[in-house]
């Protein structure tokens, strides 16, 4: 990977840093109602009880997520990032605009289960 796109990842994962980060506010604040906009009835708290659980593994993917990212900014600038963990191939550059937090290649993630 040449150091221009290298930088471009840089620019990638912060991007999707800041968005997931401001996502995640938004998910914890449909967690916790402020006193008095929570359900008023038992129809809406029902509503309210399984929206609950859609957003408590929506919070659970993006924080699983944001930590993935994270590790990737600070592993961009070493020779690791974009290598694969299990058989050391460069993961393909496709493959890390898609999901630039990626550590292993197609083919292990496949054999691995991932
Ligand atoms: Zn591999």
């Amino acid at each position: 990977m040449t150091k221009e796109e290298k930088q471009n990842f840089k620019k990638i994962i912060d991007e999707q840093i800041q968005e997931l980060s401001i996502e995640i506010v938004s998910i914890r604040k449909a967690l916790y109602p402020e006193r008095g906009k929570g359900p008023s009835d038992k129809v809406a708290h029902l509503n309210f009880k399984l929206d609950q659980s859609i957003h408590i593994q929506r919070y659970e993917e993006s924080t699983k997520r944001l930590n993935r990212l994270k590790y990737a900014y600070l592993k961009i600038d070493t020779p690791e990032y974009g290598v694969c963990k299990e058989c050391e191939e460069e993961i393909s550059l496709q493959r890390l605009k898609l999901m630039p937090e990626s550590v292993y290649c197609v083919n292990c993630m496949n054999e691995l289960g991932l």
